[in-house]
């Protein structure tokens, strides 16, 4: 199911549509409610009782939205929803969230102990559609475009349809965006704790059309990973990165380097010739590779990161924490920084075993010898707990964004990098 077409096992739906739609000045709401990992409740339930469960959440959905509403079950654990004189989208919106309300009932029962996720697309006839099988499309597209937004329920409109785009569509446009400049490179600033001064900047890559994004890097990057276009993607980074260290006297510059581009064979190639092209020392380079990078194979990973880290590249181990390094294999990283992940430092104010995780962090870290980033530092209460613990470095929307090229210029004025700041806050001149 590409999620965009009406087929054979919507039949019954498009069954219960036809009459409906027959009549003069009618207008109809279809909700589209999908409920996910319907296999995942399989495995856990067995099949008679998901399907029990399924049957109470029809009868559930039924009663709720009698006497206008008749409710016809697809397969996958979806449900169409026909709603009669519904004459707007809000009136159609406030009955999908009277729908989610029964599906809490029926689904969040305790015994069950289990997370379910549903999303609702809204479709409007004759406002949105002109019969039954696009009524029926338009609110599938609604409800795919639901998901990706990671809202509960949508009413639909053009952007749904522009938004489901299928992967390797995505992996042909992300090819042409190289192309074409709309893929660029942002920078967030790094701050030095102790002088609050710019230590460096992360090169964070960014999909634009017309100033608006296309796609997060959440997205893009694994899709060009798997398509191949990672090591254009790569070079585009290394390239912006050294020319901007190049230009601003050294800047110390890190790159987001994936599992499947640390194990690429032309790899080490790469970083030396990114290097040789813009003539920078190479401890302006760091390379941010994931604990999950390393452990993909964890031999040849070790001796690529040795031979560039005895080059003089930095290493950062990224995400630290959501990875599953156990010590004694952390200790052969050839490594020189610890970055620990967003998600500890964002919640650490409010969750004392995170706070407690981040300061084992910056222990094994001390013991290590290894400088330490907090990234994700959003207010001055968590900057101001990480310099206690003698958290070295940080990043965060407290201090900026990733910035473009022009903004970075604006911020290095205001903010201006002095290689003392590097190091530990200690002088290296
Ligand atoms: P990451 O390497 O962990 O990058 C940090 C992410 O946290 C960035 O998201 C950044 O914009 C965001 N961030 C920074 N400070 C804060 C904050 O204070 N609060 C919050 N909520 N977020 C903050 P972004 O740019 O969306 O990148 C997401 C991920 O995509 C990155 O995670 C990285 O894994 C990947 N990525 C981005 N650019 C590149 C690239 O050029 N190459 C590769 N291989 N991966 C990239
Ligand atoms: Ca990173
Ligand atoms: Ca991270």
């Amino acid at each position: 199911m590409d999620g965009t077409s009406a087929d054979f096992s919507h039949a019954p739906a498009l069954r219960a549509l036809a009459p409906e739609l027959g009549r003069p000045d009618v207008s109809v709401a279809l909700l589209m409610v999908e409920l996910f990992d319907v296999s995942k409740f399989q495995a856990r339930l067995g099949f008679a009782a998901c399907a029990r469960l399924l049957q109470a959440l029809e009868e559930g959905i039924t009663q709720a939205l009698h006497p206008r509403g008749s409710v016809t079950r697809l397969g996958d654990g979806r449900f169409c929803v026909i709603l009669q004189a519904i004459r707007n989208s809000g009136h159609a919106m406030l009955a999908a969230h009277k729908l989610m309300r029964v599906a809490d009932g029926v689904m969040n029962d305790a015994s069950l102990a289990l997370k379910y996720k549903l999303n609702v697309g809204i479709a409007l006839y004759p406002a949105q559609a002109n019969d039954a099988e696009s009524l029926l499309q338009s609110a599938q597209l609604a409800a795919a475009a639901a998901r990706n937004r990671e809202v509960p329920a949508l009413v639909f409109d053009e952007a749904c349809a522009a938004q489901i785009i299928k992967p390797w569509e995505l992996a042909e446009a992300f090819a042409r965006a190289l192309d074409t400049g709309e893929i660029s490179m942002f920078y967030q600033p790094k701050l030095s704790v102790s002088t609050e001064q710019t230590a460096g900047v992360e090169v964070l890559m960014r999909w634009l059309s017309n100033g608006k994004p296309v796609a997060t890097p959440d997205v893009f990057i694994p899709l060009a990973e798997e398509s191949g276009l990672i090591h254009a993607a790569t070079w585009y980074a290394f390239s912006n990165a050294l020319r901007l260290a190049g230009e601003c006297g050294g800047l110390p510059v890190a790159v987001n380097i994936t599992p499947g581009m640390l194990h690429h064979r032309e790899f080490i190639n790469m970083v030396r010739s990114a290097i040789a092209t813009w003539g920078v020392r190479e401890a302006s380079l760091t390379l941010e590779v994931t604990e999950g990078g390393l452990i993909a194979n964890f031999d040849e990973a070790k001796q690529r990161l040795k031979k560039l880290r005895d080059a003089g590249v930095r290493i950062s181990i990224d995400d630290f924490g959501t990875g599953y390094s156990s010590l004694s294999y952390f200790k052969k990283i050839p490594a020189d920084e610890l970055k620990i992940d967003k998600s500890f430092i964002m919640n650490m104010m409010n969750d004392v075993d995170d706070q407690h995780l981040v300061r084992t962090i910056l222990d094994l870290a001390g013991q290590f010898k290894l400088d330490t980033v907090a990234e994700g530092v959003e207010d001055r209460a968590t900057f101001v707990a990480l310099a206690e613990m003698g958290c070295q470095y940080v990043q965060g929307y407290l201090f900026a964004p990733a910035l473009s090229a022009e903004k970075l210029q604006e911020w290095l004025v205001r903010n201006p990098y002095e290689r003392r700041a590097q190091g530990s806050g200690v002088a290296v001149e």
